[in-house]
């Protein structure tokens, strides 16, 4: 299938989706155009679902960064913590940058059905994310029981504390499972951004990415849907939106 037709499938529900490919390879661009940077000076971190397809479908390229630090678990939670993002901060080279990607995901199938992907070998399709899934058909049978966190399934009770929330709003919705990966991204973007605020960065620029990733069919590849792109200059602390400058580069 042509770039464009599978384009098409997605943006019926993500208006501004590019490939996964093209968009690790606009921002490789960007940042040496822009910021003088080649991405061995840019220590990079990802927060997205532990989802096997994300590991079989990364972008080559992204291995030019200097990581990938893991920071996300199921659905893309920032689920390493403070501890995790002051980690890989303490690793980034001193005239370089700490780029972060952060997100839930989704599948949407060559058929255009939204929360399900085809997976090598398999005869039908599955969820995806069935973590998110999973969360709102509890949500649903109104299973999920309000300040329940259990040790033996973590990050699991903590997305269903999350889409709990939301109830109604999600409920309400046309697309439940659209409107719940909607409120997992907002909760890991206020986190994300919560966490920034608590570490020190020491190096240039810290570059914020938060986007919904979305994992076609095995033979679709990946998508990303991105809500914020936003360059933080370190010397200053001034933030900067590039969102439109970046996706205005790229059909
Ligand atoms: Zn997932």
């Amino acid at each position: 299938m042509l770039k464009k037709e599978r384009l098409a499938i997605i943006r019926k529900y993500y208006p501004n989706a590019i490939t996964l490919i093209d968009s690790v390879n606009r921002a490789i661009d960007y940042y040496e155009e822009v910021l003088q940077l080649e991405p061995s000076k840019i220590m990079f971190a990802d927060s997205v679902c532990s989802d096997d397809m994300n590991s079989i479908q990364y972008p080559t390229r992204a291995q030019d960064f200097l990581g990938p630090f893991k920071m996300g678990g199921l659905n893309g939670f920032p689920f390493t913590g403070l501890t995790g993002m002051k980690a890989f901060a303490s690793h980034v080279p001193d005239d370089g940058a700490v780029l972060i990607y952060y997100g839930p995901h989704i599948g949407i199938t060559k058929n255009g059905i939204i929360g399900e992907t085809h997976r090598i070998g398999q005869s039908k399709n599955s969820n995806c994310c069935g973590a998110a899934k999973g969360a709102l058909s509890k949500l649903l049978k109104n299973e999920i029981i309000e300040q329940e966190v259990t040790e033996i399934d973590y990050q699991m009770n903590v997305l269903e504390q999350i889409i709990l929330k939301q109830k109604a709003r999600i409920l309400d919705s046309e697309l439940p499972i659209y409107e719940a990966t909607e409120v997992i991204y907002e909760a890991i973007d206020q986190r994300i951004n919560e966490l920034v605020s608590l570490t020190n960065y020491n190096c240039r620029y810290l570059i914020l990415v938060g986007a919904v990733l979305i994992n076609s069919d095995s033979d679709m590849g990946s998508y990303t849907s991105t809500k914020r792109f936003d360059i933080i200059n370190l010397a200053d602390n001034s933030r900067k939106s590039v969102i439109d400058e970046f996706l205005s580069a790229i059909k």
